[in-house]
């Protein structure tokens, strides 16, 4: 039986690729869970959640079923699974490619030619709804694991498995032949508990929450000082979400420039604002930005 107890129950991979990012995204948004040693079951402190830690294939049915009323899991694997379940949003990490690959040497070069052949892999029905709609007939051999290995072992002519850099694909005498999915962690909601006016309500404040961190990763929030006739010059120089702030200094004709840059540009415009009259450059890290 489901209890309804006004709190969200939010379930996330117990232990594997998506796990740290997933907590450290939650405790970002300012969430404290009481993890407990091998527990499934961990209340946060300071706001109506609950987090169940679950196998990610259990994810998407358990949210579905209303077990747990929201889900972070790989769009891959919610995919497969075939849940009905509300996407809210992509998270921006776990980003992996499933892929139709084949051994280095082998004759096939295009879709059409894994006709009759056979496919080893563990997401049978990403695969075989790919197939239909290439028009292409193949043998799906379903596998609990080791994907890769299946050429070798002349259980297969071609896989189909998730990637992210390719390494282990390359490893083992494989390449790429097409991807099927492009794929990252999200968020996923159960319909029924998006429609109940209590917990859309807590939805929604996560939901802003989240939003909040998703903005501000990769971005750092940049100070410096500056002569007054220099201004122009810097802000044409420096990108900013509206405009940067500009406060006037103790000092006579000197003023403080803040704005936000991403993380990436930063090396590049340092130089850049440096050689156009500022200095006393301080970065610091961004939080959560809320629009
Ligand atoms: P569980 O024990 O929870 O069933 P698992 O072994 O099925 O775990 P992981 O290997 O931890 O799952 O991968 C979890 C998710 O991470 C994948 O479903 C996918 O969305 C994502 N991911 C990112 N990169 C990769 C990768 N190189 N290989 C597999 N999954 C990846
Ligand atoms: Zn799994």
């Amino acid at each position: 039986m489901i209890v309804n107890n006004g709190r969200l129950k939010i379930a996330i991979q117990k232990s594997g690729r998506l796990t740290d990012a997933s907590i450290d995204l939650l405790r970002k948004c300012g969430l404290d869970f009481e993890f407990q040693r091998h527990s499934l079951y961990s209340p946060c402190r300071n706001f109506k959640i609950d987090l169940l830690s679950l196998r990610d294939d259990d994810i998407p049915e358990y949210v579905q079923d209303g077990v747990a009323d929201l889900g972070i899991v790989g769009e891959n694997v919610t995919k497969e699974r075939q849940a009905k379940v509300k996407h809210l949003t992509r998270l921006g990490y776990g980003q992996c490619k499933l892929i139709i690959g084949i051994p280095e040497r082998s004759k096939i070069t295009s879709i059409r030619h894994l006709q009759d052949k056979r496919i080893a892999t563990t997401y049978p029905v990403s695969l075989k709804q790919f197939l239909r709609s290439k028009s292409v007939k193949a043998e799906i051999v379903e596998l609990s694991g080791a994907v890769e290995l299946a050429p070798t072992l002349d259980v297969a002519d071609a896989i189909c498995d998730i990637v992210s850099t390719g390494t282990t694909m390359r490893v083992n005498g494989l390449k790429p032949l097409t991807t099927i999915l492009e794929s990252q962690a999200a968020l996923i909601v159960n319909g029924s508990s998006y429609a109940d006016k209590e917990k859309r309500n807590l939805i929604d404040r996560l939901m802003i929450r989240i939003s909040g961190c998703l903005q501000a990763r990769g971005k750092r929030y940049l100070m410096m000082n500056a002569p007054m006739k220099s201004i122009e010059r810097l802000k044409s120089i420096l990108p900013s979400m509206k405009s940067p702030t500009i406060v006037p200094l103790a000092e006579k004709d000197m003023v403080a420039l803040h704005t936000v840059v991403a993380e990436d540009d930063f090396w590049d415009l340092m130089e850049n604002l440096k050689m156009n009259g500022a200095s006393d450059i301080v970065v610091v890290p961004i939080e959560t930005i809320i629009n």
